[in-house]
């Protein structure tokens, strides 16, 4: 899987919380345009073919029809036929996306809108500072689905200092009554710099923490499916383009600010727009560039894996390197291990967990580690099921002295002679009422 991220950094007017890379000088978005243009071709040219396209920002539909032509026909010079992408999204708001920009929008091919709704309450909205209102997102979206639009998200932000949980009801209420095929909600946050920093307003943790499980349990009772901490969709409209991200794909990003990465290498361009026109036209317009270690891959695994529901596969490298903070957390009630989509106990991972240290220990003296071997031993009781058994081919070793030229059963390749690789059967995910507060268990997870 592969995708390509574009950022415009462009709006009509800032909102009191933004703290995004994005300009109100839309007289630059013709220069801008250039530059990314530009972009493109000095692109990585390891990736052939991409799956994905998110046109974000920003705004991209504060973009003049002309601008856009330009930018639609640029990505289809540098990337092919947008139609050709399984899944293409353009970022909208309702003040800048007149039905002719929609259907302009569609006819290059593009397949899914991201419109940002953020509330129906005009006090709400006003706080924040949104130029459209509710009226006004509903014209947008009636108008987006006479242009053909059939995937569309909404964005939804709660958690909003004076907000009500029965006004956030309302809410939801409208949005799905309009039956959007994806709803990504977000909680609002409060960044220093932003003019809402400056007001620094009472936010209540407790009211928005209540109105996240009201979000859940409505949506989920109006068959949305809760597939990543804020993102939900109806069946089969997950955002391929976000799951990329959270499965650690590969990615390419163009514009200030986007972020790129491919083959355990992560990059990302300079948040300024000025520095981006001006560094790209001496073609250096990456700020950092990071190669990643294998203990950073293992950390992202896991922090980006576990903002999905379903959790992440627990293999070898995983447990062996965090199953003492796994089981810590597990004990604390915080993770839960499963079978599938079923829940088992924990002592289910602590067997698994040892017999992999203890094969691992074994490989690293030079002896055998095989766990077909251990079985018979009856040594690992932990894998006695055949969907639990280790996926390389009997003879493989569950160490780097695998039987060199064999295929692995499961992975057709060649590369799973690591212990790392082979599948434990098991799965590790956030409890659904520790989901609010995620973020502070997830960094508990890779601490140093
Ligand atoms: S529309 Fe989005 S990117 Fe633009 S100012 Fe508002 S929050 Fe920021």
């Amino acid at each position: 899987m592969a995708g390509i991220y574009i950022h415009i950094p462009f709006c009509r007017k800032k909102c009191r919380y933004c703290d995004f890379p994005s300009s109100t000088e839309l007289f630059k978005a013709d220069e801008f345009l250039k530059v990314l243009t530009a972009e493109f071709r000095t692109r990585e040219k390891g990736i052939k073919k991409f799956d994905t396209l998110y046109v974000g920002g920003g705004t991209p539909s504060v973009l003049e029809t002309r601008q856009l032509e330009k930018l639609f026909l640029s990505i289809t010079g540098a990337f092919g036929e947008i139609k050709k992408f399984r899944e293409a999204t353009v970022e909208i708001n309702p003040e800048s996306a007149a039905p002719e920009k929609l259907k302009l929008i569609k006819a290059a091919g593009v397949n899914r809108l991201s419109a940002g709704l953020q509330s129906t309450d005009p006090a709400r909205l006003r706080f924040l500072g949104r130029l459209a209102s509710y009226p006004d997102f509903l014209k947008t979206y009636k108008a987006a689905r006479k242009a053909g639009f059939g995937n569309i998200n909404a964005d939804l932000i709660y958690g909003i200092p004076g907000q009500t949980r029965a006004e956030f009801r309302k809410d939801l209420e409208r949005l799905t009554d309009l039956r959007p095929e994806h709803i990504s909600a977000y909680c609002l946050e409060i960044h220093e710099g932003t003019p809402l920093g400056e007001l620094n307003p009472e936010q209540d943790e407790g009211e928005a923490a209540d109105m996240y499980y009201e979000l859940i349990n409505f949506l989920e009772r109006k068959n949305y499916l809760h597939y990543e901490i804020s993102n939900f969709a109806l069946k089969g409209r997950e955002s391929v383009h976000n799951l990329n991200y959270w499965d650690r794909g590969a990615y390419l990003g163009f514009g200030p600010s986007a972020a790129s990465h491919y083959k355990n290498t992560r990059w990302t361009n300079t948040p300024s727009l000025e520095k981006y026109l001006k560094s790209m036209k001496r073609g250096r317009h990456r700020l950092f560039l990071e190669k990643l270690s294998r203990r950073d891959v293992l950390n992202e695994r896991l922090i980006l894996g576990l903002r999905k529901i379903n959790g992440i596969e627990l293999d070898g490298d995983i447990i062996i390197k965090f199953n003492d903070r796994l089981e810590k957390l597990a004990e604390k009630g915080f993770l839960e291990f499963c079978q599938g989509n079923k829940p088992v106990a924990q002592a289910a991972f602590v067997a698994k967990s040892r017999i992999l240290k203890a094969s691992r220990s074994d490989a690293k003296r030079g002896r055998s580690c095989n766990l077909r071997h251990l079985l018979r031993q009856k040594r690992c009781s932990a894998f006695s099921t055949q969907t639990e058994q280790p996926h390389c081919g009997p003879k493989c070793r569950l160490a780097r002295w695998a039987q060199p030229g064999r295929l692995c059963r499961r992975t057709k390749s060649r590369d799973c002679s690591r212990i790392g690789v082979c599948a434990t059967g098991l799965k590790v995910r956030i409890k659904k009422n520790f989901l609010f507060v995620s973020n502070s268990i997830l960094s508990e997870l890779i601490e140093a």
